[in-house]
């Protein structure tokens, strides 16, 4: 199975997973699951948990009936059932000493670049800390027209922003089928969609999609958008006990795998970029580093143009004026006119605040 080679993991765990249709906390079942993760953290893997049960939770501790909420009263209640749901990982993951921190999103958070690239350092910041983030929307101020709607679609943002290798969609079936196994008999999984706008045109959707939450439309959108960014994509059935190892074992799942690398996935997304905001023109040594695939660093930039947002997309130049690379920068303008010309140790004392040395990375930028 693909998770061997993966090294980044989000998993979605949807609300049925944590409380049961009589309402009961399926405390069991997580257990077994931290145990999984416990099983990938030996083994080096990093990984997301994308959760939902905020609204299930809240609704339990107040008494209220998830299925006729109005959106403001669902918002209020998020916020009692969230702190139920981090204090249930809380609980049971410290058993098995796994170190667990809570993010919570909106959709700009993943949807516009420079906060989206603020959220990434935030993950790989905990991955260094070795704490475990658990991604939640952020449901109290989210309302319609600012919503993912769904922790399917959540969850795929995030992999896409982290640069995830595998996002795994812990469903109530086993995966995506022909038909809808519930009312077919003759209905089959699909062990493996290669080709999702080909393949995804040989099933007969409409009577696939209601399990779940985000039933199996949003699982599709979310795999699209995996693929594009060169992650792959799982959806198993997460009722089972050991979820993760079952998909290792069984494979009784749908993979969507993606055709693209996620390098190349990002740099065709880097080359595309319409109206880059700004140009840096770089020294010949720095050109040279750059072609031999080497990040451009502060020391060899020696002029800049344009107002820029860290994460915007900007053009270099060598010293003939002629663009060579276009990529991200890791800084703003009004920061790279402080450490132009600068050594990477002398950056921290121009900016008065730690960053990283590279102002564009090397897996951010692509020759023209
Ligand atoms: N964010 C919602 C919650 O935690 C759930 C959304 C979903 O399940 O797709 O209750």
């Amino acid at each position: 199975m693909h998770l061997k080679n993966s090294k980044i993991i989000v998993i979605k765990i949807g609300s049925s997973l944590i409380v049961d249709n009589k309402k009961k906390i399926r405390k069991k079942w997580l257990s077994s699951f931290a145990k999984d993760i416990q099983k990938l953290k030996s083994k080096n893997k990093k990984i997301i948990i994308v959760s939902s049960g905020a609204i299930a939770l809240g609704c339990k501790k107040m008494n209220y009936n998830k299925s006729n909420l109005k959106l403001d009263k669902s918002q209020a209640i998020a916020s009692v059932g969230q702190i139920e749901l981090m204090n249930l990982f809380s609980q049971t993951f410290s058993k098995l000493k796994i170190n667990i921190s809570q993010i919570l999103l909106t959709l700009d958070d993943t949807e516009e670049r420079r906060r989206s690239i603020n959220a990434k350092r935030t993950f790989e910041n905990l991955f260094k800390l070795d704490y475990i983030p658990i991604v939640n929307e952020n449901d109290t101020i989210a309302t319609s027209e600012i919503k993912y709607g769904d922790n399917d679609r959540l969850a795929s943002r995030v992999a896409q922003i982290t640069n995830a290798d595998t996002l795994i969609l812990l469903s109530d079936v086993d995966g995506l089928f022909t038909k809808n196994p519930k009312l077919f008999k003759d209905a089959k999984l699909i062990k493996k969609v290669s080709n999702l706008d080909k393949d995804i045109k040989k099933i007969y959707i409409k009577g696939v999609t209601e399990f779940g939450k985000g039933g199996m439309n949003t699982k599709i959108e979310a795999a699209k958008i995996c693929n594009l960014a060169g992650c792959n994509m799982i959806i198993a059935n997460g009722l089972y006990l050991n979820p993760i190892q079952q998909i290792e074992k069984k494979n009784i799942c749908t993979l969507f795998e993606s055709r693209i690398s996620k390098l190349h996935a990002r740099k065709k997304w880097i080359i595309s970029s319409v109206s880059p905001k700004g140009t840096l023109v770089i020294d010949d040594g720095a050109k040279k580093a750059l072609v031999g695939g080497k990040s451009l660093l502060a020391a060899g930039i020696i002029n800049l143009s344009g107002k820029f947002n860290k994460g915007d997309h900007i053009k270099i130049l060598d010293t003939k004026n002629k663009e060579f690379a276009r990529g991200l920068s890791s800084f703003s303008s009004e920061e790279i006119n402080k450490i132009m010309g600068c050594h990477s140790n002398e950056i921290e004392k121009k900016l008065g605040y730690i960053t990283k040395s590279e102002v564009v990375h090397k897996d951010d930028m692509v020759e023209v």
